[in-house]
């Protein structure tokens, strides 16, 4: 049995016809970039999220990016971000001169938690970029309460958590800001590059609209300088075929994690993710830890499963990070998922057979583990 990673060529066959119809027909609208399937998009996502207003953008990082000077985040400001998560949520914040400043995330649910963010803010603090990552949104109502009591600004890292939700609201309707990626492998996936900002603020949603296309709402209508990031039509014309099954893709991997779950309890020294009771973890990543993470990732190497490592190196242990010279005993949970986190596949398409196939030989390995 050969098990990939992530399996897109499944998924497109499963809905090969309407893809390539919207497709064919965005080529023969020849109009490429915007247009009307990219309204479309941002209408429905808007709607399936919660938020008044969805500008679609050209990539998940660029998004943050806008949605950060949508803040006015400048030189000599502070922003508090997770140390641990895709380097996007942090470099963005130095794109606009200001300084990213790591909080160590909490080691149940891997996301910042007003505690995490908490020990982070200084005078200079203007706001916090929170990551929810693998899936599992962060305990936002608490965040909330945290940034408002500081007058923080609170930004929503949405790239890996597409319906998920948590306190009874979808993750992306918390933040004053917003952020998503369509990066192909997401749960929600274009044909290439795509993303989108979303605010519930109207004039800051106009500014944002601005801001992505070289600051003019209409042709040659220059109010600002801004950014080039726009969506392709085929892209959202690809969105909107998929947002249509996203609710149902989100389950099956909610119905692989739970067969995780069941079958991989008490197996050796494994943690299981822990979703936080009350919310939706929609399992972009089913991540275990381990302390034999190297050795269990060559093990199923060899018996055809494809595992990954989300990720093999806490922000603050990157190169780009040395000058911060952050202190290593602020990130001990950061430090720690580095060297034993390991992301199993549990994508859509996968069988309840596939999933039994990876336990077992999970199970097989630790046997091994305890003989030696
Ligand atoms: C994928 C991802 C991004 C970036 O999205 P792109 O569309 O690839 O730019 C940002 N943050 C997180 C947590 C991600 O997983």
């Amino acid at each position: 049995m050969k098990i990939p990673f992530v399996d897109l060529k499944t998924q497109y066959k499963s809905i090969r016809l309407p893809l390539e119809r919207v497709i064919r027909s965005a080529i023969n609208e020849f109009y490429f970039i915007r247009g009307r399937s990219v309204r479309q998009f941002e209408d429905s996502f808007a709607r399936m999220i919660g938020v008044k207003h969805c500008i679609a953008t050209s990539n998940g990082t660029s998004s943050l990016f806008i949605a950060l000077k949508s803040l006015g985040i400048k030189k000599g400001d502070e922003v508090i971000t997770p140390a641990f998560s895709w380097i996007s949520s942090s470099e963005t914040i130095s794109l606009c001169n200001a300084k990213p400043v790591f909080a160590d995330v909490d080691p149940v649910t891997y996301t910042l938690t007003a505690e995490c963010i908490r020990k982070q803010i200084t005078p200079k603090t203007k706001a916090v970029v929170v990551v929810h990552l693998y899936g599992q949104a962060a305990p936002m109502k608490a965040i909330q309460a945290l940034c408002r009591k500081h007058k923080l600004y609170l930004v929503e890292d949405c790239a890996q958590a597409h319906l998920s939700t948590v306190n009874n609201k979808v993750a992306g309707s918390f933040g004053d800001v917003s952020a998503f990626s369509f990066y192909p492998t997401k749960n929600l996936g274009a044909f290439g590059d795509a993303g989108c900002v979303m605010t519930n603020d109207r004039h800051r949603a106009e500014w944002i609209r601005r801001f992505a296309n070289h600051g003019a709402l209409q042709k040659d209508d220059h109010v600002i300088e801004g950014v080039n990031s726009r969506m392709d039509t085929i892209q959202a014309a690809v969105l909107n075929v998929k947002l249509r099954y996203l609710q149902r893709w989100n389950s099956k991997r909610i119905r692989n994690a739970s067969l995780y779950m069941k079958h991989l309890a008490n197996t050796g020294d494994i943690i299981l993710p822990r979703p936080l009771p009350g919310s939706t973890h929609t399992f972009h990543l089913f991540v275990i830890r381990t302390r034999h993470r190297d050795e269990l990732m060559a093990f199923l190497k060899k018996k055809g499963i494809q595992t990954m490592v989300h990720y093999p190196r806490a922000l603050t242990n990157t190169e780009a990070y040395q000058h911060l010279r952050s202190n290593q005993n602020d990130f001990p949970v950061s430090n720690a998922l580095e060297k034993e986190v390991l992301s199993l596949p549990v994508h859509p398409e996968l069988t309840k057979d596939e999933i039994m196939f990876v336990c077992r030989n999970i199970q097989l390995f630790y046997q091994k583990v305890k003989s030696v």
